[in-house]
C-alpha cells in the first residue's frame, strides 16, 4: 500500500498536540480565561438562529470588516483563514516552487518547516545565540540569500522563547533579502506588537494574526493574513472555499466587541508570567528566559523530573522530547491558582 504514498507520508508524525484531559493545562499557550461565557442571552439568541442549512459567507464580509477596524487596515488587505495554521500551509502553496526554500530563526514555530514539506519545498532553521537564544539576524539575512529562499518566517514574538524582534531588525531583514517575509504575530495582543504598516508599506511582508490567543477563541480556528491588495487577492484564491465556517465567523465578530475586556486579560497573563519567571528564577537549577507574552521558556537538567511530576498531578506542560530543546520547558501562563499549583509541584521537586 504504502507505494502509492508521497514519499513525505510514508513516516510522516502528525504535529504533536496534547489531550486536554489534564486538570490544569499550561501547554498550548491558550487564552485560560473562555471569554465566550460573557455572551449575554440575545448574543447567544443571535448564535443560534442563523441559517446554518446554508453555505458561510466565504468571503467573510463582516467578520473582515471588523478585524480591518481593530488591526488598522482595510478589508481589502485580509485573507481569514481556518486559524493561522491555514494560512501558513497556503502561504507555502503560494509562493513555493518544489524544493526552493523557507528560512527561519530556530528555536521556532514547527509549523513553517511543516509547510515548506508539504508544499514540496524545503526548509532550513538557522541556529540562536547558543547562550540567549536570540535570533541571530545577520546569520539568516545570510542564509536566506545563500540558499536563494523564498519565505522567511519571522515570529514575533517568538514561540517557545517569548522574545520579542527590533522593528529595525525586521526592517534589516526586508530589505536585505529578496524574498517574502512573513511577520507571524500570534501572541501580538500580549507583547503590544503590531506590525500590520509593514505589510503596506513593502510589498514583500505578510503578517500573521489569530484571535486563537489572546481573544480566547482557539476552539474556533480564525486567524488572519495582512498584505498588500495583490498577495491578498492571491491568498484569498488559495484558501479553501468555505474555509471559516458560520459559527466560527459569528463567534469571532462577538469576541472582536469584547477587545477592552480581552486587553484587561491579556495584561493579567503577562503580568502571570512575569511572576512564573520571578519565581523561577529563584532555582539555581533552572534558567528563565526573559519574555514578553503569556508563556515562558526554562532550561534545566531536571527538565523530566519536573515534566514527570507535573504530569502525576495532572498539570500538563510542553516538553521536548528531540531536537535542540530537550532540556527545555515550556510554560503557558494559566490562572493565578493554577501557577500556584504549577510552583508548589516545582517546589517539590527541586525544593
Ligand atoms: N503561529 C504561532 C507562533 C503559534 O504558536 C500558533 C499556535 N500554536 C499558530 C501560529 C497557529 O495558531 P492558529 O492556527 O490557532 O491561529
Amino acid at each position: 500500500m504504502s507505494k502509492y504514498f508521497r514519499e513525505l507520508y510514508k513516516n510522516y508524525s502528525p504535529y504533536e498536540t496534547a489531550d486536554a484531559v489534564y486538570d490544569i493545562y499550561l501547554y498550548a499557550n491558550e487564552n485560560p480565561i473562555n471569554l465566550f461565557i460573557t455572551l449575554t442571552d440575545d448574543e447567544k439568541d443571535e448564535l443560534m438562529f442563523v441559517n446554518y442549512n446554508r453555505y458561510p459567507d466565504a468571503d467573510c464580509k463582516e467578520l473582515k470588516a471588523a478585524y480591518a477596524d481593530y488591526i488598522g487596515v482595510l478589508p481589502e488587505n485580509i485573507t481569514v483563514g481556518n486559524g493561522s495554521d491555514e494560512l501558513i500551509r497556503v502561504i507555502g502553496d503560494v509562493f513555493l516552487e518544489e524544493g526552493e526554500y523557507i528560512v527561519s530563526h530556530e528555536p521556532t514555530f514547527s509549523m513553517y518547516a511543516r509547510s515548506a514539506e508539504v508544499a514540496r519545498g524545503k526548509y532550513f532553521g538557522v541556529a540562536p545565540d547558543p547562550v540567549s537564544l536570540c535570533a541571530d539576524v545577520d546569520g539568516l539575512i545570510a542564509k536566506a540569500n545563500e540558499l536563494k529562499a523564498k519565505i522567511i518566517y519571522i515570529c514575533n514574538p517568538n514561540n517557545p522563547t517569548g522574545q520579542p524582534w527590533e522593528e529595525s531588525d525586521i526592517r534589516k531583514v526586508i530589505e536585505s533579502t529578496d524574498c517574502i517575509v512573513v511577520l507571524d504575530e500570534a501572541y501580538g495582543e500580549f507583547a503590544g506588537i503590531n506590525n500590520c504598516d509593514l505589510a503596506l508599506e513593502y510589498d514583500r511582508v505578510i503578517v500573521l494574526r489569530t484571535m486563537s490567543k489572546a481573544f480566547a477563541l482557539a476552539g474556533m480556528r480564525v486567524g488572519f493574513a495582512i498584505s498588500n491588495k495583490e498577495i491578498t487577492g492571491v491568498l484569498n484564491s488559495a484558501v479553501d472555499t468555505y474555509n471559516v465556517n458560520t459559527f466560527s465567523q459569528q463567534a469571532a465578530l462577538l469576541m472582536l466587541q469584547r477587545k477592552d475586556k480581552m486587553r484587561i486579560i491579556a495584561k493579567d497573563l503577562v503580568a502571570e508570567t512575569q511572576r512564573l519567571s520571578a519565581e523561577l528564577d529563584k532555582y539555581d537549577e533552572i534558567t528563565v528566559y526573559p519574555t514578553v507574552t503569556n508563556f515562558l521558556l526554562i532550561k534545566t537538567e531536571k527538565s523530566k523530573e519536573i515534566y514527570d511530576a507535573l504530569r502525576e498531578k495532572g498539570i500538563l506542560i510542553r516538553g521536548y522530547s528531540k531536537g535542540m530543546l530537550s532540556e527545555y520547558l515550556r510554560i503557558s501562563a494559566g490562572t493565578r491558582g493554577e501557577n500556584d499549583a504549577f510552583l508548589a509541584v516545582v517546589a517539590e521537586v527541586l525544593g
